[in-house]
């Protein structure tokens, strides 16, 4: 089946268009400066790719000119669009409603949108793009994969704030969790590569990228993770504080005379490593700026790396045990540094890193010794192939 994966956001949207059963991309791309001016990048797999500057409006337009890359006689993959079986749709937050990926109906659009006051940036711009393909693609099942969905299985003593429980009741405030596909590809892969069975193993999950969490992965199940009603709690991520005592919020406010609104923004945006450092939200920036002496990057990897170790330790003893620590995403799959001294913290665990299988990028490898008692490993995530598979095997099931 060839699976067209969207995933969509307010000015952007990605796709991939993956064979499900070589699970390889036939070609992904990326428009950007939706309703600004418009960018389509498009890459057919093993050949050029191609930019091209076109008018983008709207996200009918980016959708309408994703696929006349994807069928253009000169750069195009499919000969016409009949050829797409099915497409998968990100959704970044399915509520407590969603467990599990669905196919796309009325109901379900409906119950989408009564999640948008929980992710109020990201749910609408996901139903925007499902809209768009449905109108350009009549008839052509669809698959929505939450991602929030892994981790409904976490138990209440995890997902409960200590706040009014009219709250929860009136409002469902409570975490929820989200990179839920990454976390349950990676886990899944990870007990392949490590040699341990899934249904019973104890896998912390560190997903470092821009935006970062950990999870705690118990019988291939999600028991706990470091986000929670929104992305912004947990680790300390690219420009995201992490947690943070909320008494700040009040505290800047009254000092600098800033809005809920100005202080949301300044969390959300002007934190993280990237606040901390007045540098970049990006390591490799911080790992120049302070091998060339800049102390405020130093310190920013630092109180990175000492939060992601402490969520470790905690999950290790949610889980009463660890089998194996893995690293995914831009940072976690790139940076020998950071994975090094993440687990510079995690010797009384029994995670020892060989330096030389650690010298590694961008690939599955296990990062430990063989004398280790707890493995550590490198998992490349690949949200969109997880996507790709979970809607195949919604549409297979339609048939
Ligand atoms: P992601 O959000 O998963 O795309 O990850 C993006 C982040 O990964 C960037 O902001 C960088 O901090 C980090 N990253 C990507 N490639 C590298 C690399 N080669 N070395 C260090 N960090 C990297």
């Amino acid at each position: 089946m060839k699976i067209l994966v969207i995933n969509c956001g307010s000015s952007s949207l990605k796709y991939q268009l993956i064979d499900s059963e070589t699970e390889k991309a036939i070609a992904v791309g990326l428009c950007e400066r939706i309703g600004i001016d418009g960018r389509l990048v498009h890459t057919p797999a093993g050949r050029e790719k191609l930019v091209l500057e076109k008018v983008l409006p709207d996200h009918d337009a980016a959708v309408q000119a994703v696929l006349s890359a994807l069928t253009d006689s000169g750069h195009g993959v499919i000969g016409s669009l009949a050829e797409i079986d099915a497409v998968g749709h990100r959704v970044v937050h399915g509520g407590e409603r969603f467990t599990k990926s669905v196919v796309i109906d009325d109901d379900v659009l409906q119950a989408i949108r009564e999640c948008n006051d929980l992710a109020p940036l990201h749910n609408p711009a996901n139903l925007i793009g499902i809209d768009a393909c449905r109108k350009l693609m009549p008839g052509v099942p669809m698959a929505a994969v939450f991602d929030t969905a892994f981790h409904q299985t976490m138990p209440k003593k995890a997902y409960t704030y200590a706040l009014p429980y009219e709250y929860y009741e009136k409002y469902k405030i409570r975490r929820y969790g989200f990179h839920g596909t990454s976390h349950s590809y990676v886990s899944r892969r990870a007990a392949e590569v490590a040699g341990l069975d899934y249904g019973n193993s104890k896998i912390i999950v560190c997903h470092l990228g821009n935006g970062a969490s950990v999870s705690a992965v118990l019988n291939g199940r999600s028991v706990d993770t470091s986000m929670g009603l929104t992305p912004l709690e947990g680790l300390i991520m690219g420009t995201r504080s992490g947690d943070i005592d909320p008494a700040i919020i009040e505290f800047i406010s009254k000092k600098e005379q800033k809005s809920l609104d100005d202080i949301m923004t300044l969390l959300n945006k002007k934190s993280g490593v990237y606040g901390m450092s007045g540098v970049s939200s990006d390591f490799r920036d911080l790992e120049a700026a302070a091998t060339g002496g800049n102390q405020h990057a130093k310190d920013a990897t630092e109180v990175f790396v000492y939060r992601t170790a402490k969520y470790i330790g905690s999950y290790a003893a949610a889980m009463n045990g660890v089998d194996a620590v893995v690293f995914t995403a831009g940072l976690g799959e790139n940076d020998k540094v950071i994975r090094e001294r993440i687990c510079g913290y995690l010797g009384y665990l029994g995670v020892t890193v060989d330096a030389e299988r650690n010298n590694i990028r961008g690939k599955e490898a296990v990062i430990t010794t063989d004398d280790s008692r707890v493995k550590a490993l490198v998992i490349p995530t690949n949200e969109e192939l997880a996507i790709a598979r979970d809607t195949a095997a919604l549409v297979s099931g339609l048939q």
